[in-house]
C-alpha cells in the first residue's frame, strides 16, 4: 500500500502519517495475525483492552501526565464535549461546594464561543470573562484585562488553539487571575500533542482526535481525579442541577476503562501507532521543534509582503503554530491563489467558510517539505501577483 507524500492542509480531519496509516489498514484486516481485524473484536476483549491501556500509557508518557490525573476516551468530537463538560464539572462542584456555582468562559475565537453557548443552553450559570468578537477574533487580551472570576466560579474554560481564527494561548492564567479553588478547563482538539503542557495546571484537558493525532470517533480526556467525586443523582437533584447522561457521566466512563459502551477500538488503535510514532521520533519536544520551524518559515514568509499578505492575527504573541490564517487584498486573488496552489499539489488551503481568506493548518503530520514547498509558492504567488 503505498501513495504519494499528501501536501494537504485541511483544518480537520487532517493528514496522519503514511506509516500509520499503512500499518492500520493491515490492522484492520487482520490484527497480529488472527483472521479478525482490530475494528471487529469485542471493546471488552483483551487485545482491545491492551489498545486502550497501551493509548493511555503512551499519553501519559508524551505529556508528563502526573498521578493526579486520568486519561480516558469517549465517543463523539469537540462538540461532544462542550456539552459533557459543563454538566460534570458542574456536578463536581455540587460535591465540593454544595452549589452549582458559576462556569466562566474566554470567548476568544468561534469553538469557545460555541461551547459558552451551549453551556448557556443547557441552562448553567455563565460568565463570559473575556469576548474578542469586537476584534473579529484577532487577538487574546492580556489577563489583566479580562473580568475578574465571581467568587463561586467552578471552573474557567479557554479553547487552547482557535482553529477557525488561527489564535493560540501561548501561557495559562497567572494566580492572581485564577483564584484557589478554581479549574482551568482547555479545549486542545486542534494542538494537543504539539507541545509541551504542563498537566497539572488543568483541571480537565479535552481533545477530539482528528486533527493533529487521529481520526474522527474519539475525543481524549485528560482529567484531575478529584474531579471525578461528583454528587449523586439525590444530590444533584436536591441542589436543582440536572443529571448528567450516562454515556458521559465522567465517573462512569473512567470506571469502566473508556469502555462503558462501545468504543470504537480502530480509532483507538490510529491513536495508539500515532503516539508509539510520537514517543519513537524523540517524544513532545521534538514534534515542538518542529512544529516552531514550520510555523516560523511560514509566518516569516507572509509578512515579507507586507500589504499583499494579511495576517487577521496581528499579535504575533498569540498566532497559532497549528492554524495560520491570512488574507489577500481581494477575493479574486484569493481564489487565484488557491486554485494555482492546488495545480501545484498543495490542497485545502481555503479559509473556513465563517471567515474566508486562506488556512494552512499544519498539524503534527504535515511534514516540513510540505511548508517549504507552500513557503515557495507563497513567495511566488507574491512576486507575480503583488502590483
Ligand atoms: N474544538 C475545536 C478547537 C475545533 O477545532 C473543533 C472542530 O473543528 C471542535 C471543537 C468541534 O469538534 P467536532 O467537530 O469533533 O465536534
Amino acid at each position: 500500500l503505498e501513495r504519494s507524500e499528501p501536501n494537504y492542509f485541511g483544518a480537520g480531519p487532517a493528514v496522519l502519517p503514511t506509516d500509520v496509516l499503512q500499518q492500520a489498514a493491515y490492522d484492520l484486516l487482520s490484527y497480529e495475525g488472527d483472521s479478525v481485524g482490530i475494528g471487529e473484536i469485542s471493546h471488552r476483549s483483551k487485545p482491545a483492552i491492551k489498545v486502550i491501556d497501551d493509548t493511555k500509557a503512551n499519553l501519559t508518557q508524551l505529556l508528563n501526565i502526573p498521578d493526579t490525573h486520568e486519561v480516558f476516551f469517549m465517543q463523539g468530537g469537540g462538540t461532544t464535549g462542550f456539552s459533557s463538560i459543563v454538566y460534570n464539572l458542574i456536578a463536581s462542584n455540587v460535591k465540593k461546594t454544595g452549589k452549582p456555582g458559576r462556569a466562566a468562559y474566554a470567548v476568544t475565537g468561534s469553538w469557545s464561543k460555541k461551547s459558552a453557548e451551549e453551556a448557556v443552553r443547557l441552562g448553567f450559570d455563565v460568565d463570559i470573562v473575556v469576548n474578542t468578537k469586537d476584534k473579529k477574533f484577532g487577538d487574546i487580551p492580556p489577563y489583566n484585562e479580562w473580568k475578574p472570576l465571581a467568587a463561586d466560579t467552578a471552573y474557567l474554560y479557554v479553547c487552547d488553539n482557535e482553529t477557525v481564527n488561527g489564535t493560540e494561548f501561548k501561557s495559562t492564567p497567572p494566580a492572581d487571575y485564577l483564584h484557589e479553588g478554581v479549574e482551568l478547563v482547555a479545549d486542545m482538539s486542534s494542538n494537543i500533542l504539539s507541545k509541551k503542557v504542563d498537566v497539572s495546571k488543568y483541571g480537565l484537558i479535552m481533545a477530539g482526535a482528528q486533527k493533529n493525532i487521529g481520526l474522527a470517533g474519539l475525543t481524549i480526556y485528560i482529567i484531575k481525579k478529584s474531579l471525578l467525586e461528583q454528587a449523586n443523582d439525590e444530590e444533584l437533584k436536591a441542589a436543582n442541577v440536572p443529571l448528567v447522561p450516562i454515556a458521559f457521566h465522567y465517573p462512569t466512563v473512567v470506571k469502566n476503562n473508556s469502555a462503558y459502551n462501545t468504543i470504537p477500538i480502530f480509532t483507538c488503535h490510529i491513536l495508539q501507532l500515532v503516539t508509539k510514532r510520537l514517543i519513537d521520533n524523540g517524544g513532545i519536544d521534538a514534534i515542538q521543534k518542529l512544529n516552531e520551524k514550520k510555523a516560523e518559515i511560514l509566518y516569516g514568509a507572509l509578512t515579507s509582503y507586507p500589504g499583499f499578505y494579511t495576517l487577521p492575527v496581528h499579535n504575533p504573541a498569540v498566532r497559532s503554530n497549528m492554524n495560520v490564517v491570512f488574507t489577500l487584498p481581494n477575493e479574486e486573488l484569493e481564489a487565484k491563489f488557491v486554485k494555482e496552489a492546488a495545480s501545484k499539489g498543495l490542497s485545502a488551503l481555503k479559509g473556513h467558510r465563517s471567515v474566508g481568506g486562506m488556512r494552512a493548518s499544519i498539524y503534527n503530520a504535515v511534514s516540513l517539505h510540505s511548508v517549504e514547498l507552500l513557503v515557495d509558492f507563497v513567495n511566488e504567488f507574491a512576486k507575480q501577483n503583488a502590483s
